[in-house]
């Protein structure tokens, strides 16, 4: 059980020397208890008060790490400190794993293998992809795991996963793939001591699963004293409505009552055939609250939708993601070509690129730096005014790059054009409304 506040301040030396960063060892103490500092904030604090609250001061959920750094795919999850985005933020995004069965003939694998490789995407200028690779042994066939495990990982720079529970299997497979430090998936009741003796032996992190909530809390605690730390939750239940249910209950356990054996990052399996429904499942499991989910879809549109809501779940609300200031060229643009104006968040930026790119005539855009904030909410701001453009204007000189003296604005900022004009000395020209107008807009004033 955690403890409180005030069991914490009777182990501290009481001095009130504020060296912490709070005023008093009672207000630290609270802080301790609520997850909002660390012990190492207190340089008085004794080794045997150090030793019992040690796990006051360990994070509601643990980090585990995934992967290693040789493969470029070390990944993180856990150690979220909230219940919700809005309170902070969430830090280690959902980490997907994509499902290859053992079973498959070496040509499906093959191509499955190819399809996988080719789940990375670029979109508003960021890389999202897919992070593990899950080898399952639906075979029961434990060299046929262990080929195929070789075979991903020969294949793939992805992070791997292997799931069986049959110990001899993951043993084998495991062998093959060790370099890889692969999450070894499922320690149960049945088998755990020697799965999770395996786990220790190879530094990999190891997927509990109980029967149900209360039995996965009781796995946990067992594991623990075996001294790995390094475990993923997995309740076993599969029907969406129960795993959410479960995933709830985990975060609020460990998050709001400091309940130490549900204090690990949690998995979840989709079950659904319809790859639509999948994601929808998926897209569930992303938003409460798993720290890792496995997926059998393959097909880029689909895993492109999951990836676009995984990030917009794990963006930090209070930084929007930025582009850089600055004169971006689409095409080959001469003296001659139309210089856009729009703010530097990345979705409306990328958006107008796309719609400028669309429209065939090569253009510059200038992206004035709004902190990352749309058009009208910038200018509701203040933050995307005439001055503020034409000195965005005059600082990346655009002016050396063109032989013309027109700019053209966002429609929805048409009021901006006296001020802007009379800052810059040029002409305004009011762009459409939404950046999906411009092709036509670019085809009747600047076609040819
Ligand atoms: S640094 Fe330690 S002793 Fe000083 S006020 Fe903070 S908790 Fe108390």
């Amino acid at each position: 059980m955690a403890l409180t506040g005030l069991d914490i301040f009777k182990l501290l030396p009481k001095t009130n020397c504020g060296e912490c960063g709070v005023p008093t060892c009672l207000a630290f103490a609270m802080a301790l208890a609520a997850g909002k500092t660390s012990l190492e904030a207190c340089p008085h604090v004794s080794e045997e008060a150090k030793e019992t609250l040690g796990a006051a001061a360990a994070p509601p959920i643990r980090l585990v790490t995934l992967g290693t750094e040789a493969d470029d795919h070390r990944i993180e999850i856990g150690d979220e400190q909230v219940l919700f985005r809005h309170d902070k933020t969430f830090y280690h995004p959902c980490a997907v794993a994509v499902e290859v069965r053992d079973d498959l003939s070496d040509a499906d694998l093959q191509a499955r293998l190819d399809k996988i490789n080719g789940l990375v995407f670029e979109r508003v200028g960021l890389e999202y992809k897919i992070d593990l690779v899950a080898v399952t042994n639906a075979s029961g066939d434990a060299a046929r795991f262990a080929a195929a495990a070789k075979k991903v990982a020969d294949s793939t720079k992805f992070a791997l996963m292997l799931v069986s529970e049959d110990s001899g299997a993951l043993r084998e497979a495991l062998e093959a793939v060790a370099a890889r430090r692969p999450v070894l998936a499922w320690a149960t009741e049945a088998n755990y001591e020697e799965v999770v003796a395996l786990a220790k032996e190879k530094g990999c992190p190891v997927v509990i699963k109980g029967d149900g909530l209360d039995a996965t809390a009781g796995l946990a605690d067992k594991v623990s004293k075996m001294d790995h730390k390094d475990l993923i939750l997995d309740t076993g239940a599969r029907e969406t409505a129960e795993v959410l249910a479960d995933l709830v209950h985990m975060r609020r356990l460990a998050i709001k009552k400091r309940f130490r054996p549900l204090g690990y990052p949690t998995i979840a399996f989709t079950t659904e055939e319809d790859p639509q429904a999948e994601m929808m499942q998926a897209a569930t499991y992303v938003a409460k609250y798993a720290s890792m989910i496995v997926i059998r879809a393959v097909e880029r549109p689909e895993v492109l939708s999951l990836l676009t809501w995984r990030q917009n779940v794990y963006t930090d609300p209070q930084k929007p993601i930025q582009v850089q200031s600055k004169v971006y060229e689409v095409g080959e643009p001469g003296r001659d070509a139309p210089v856009y104006i729009t703010t530097n968040f990345s979705l409306t930026y990328y958006t107008v690129e796309g719609e400028v790119a669309a429209s065939k005539i090569p253009s510059y855009i200038i992206p004035v730096d709004t902190d990352g904030t749309s058009v009208l909410t910038a200018w509701a701001a203040g933050k995307f005014t005439g001055e503020s453009i034409a000195e965005t204007m005059k600082n990346l000189d655009i002016e050396s790059k063109v032989d013309h003296r027109e700019v053209v604005i966002p429609g929805f900022v048409a009021v901006l054009s006296g001020k802007l004009q009379e800052a810059s000395g040029w002409k305004v020209l009011v762009g459409p409304r939404e950046a999906a107008g411009i092709p036509a807009f670019a085809k009747e004033k600047f076609g040819k």
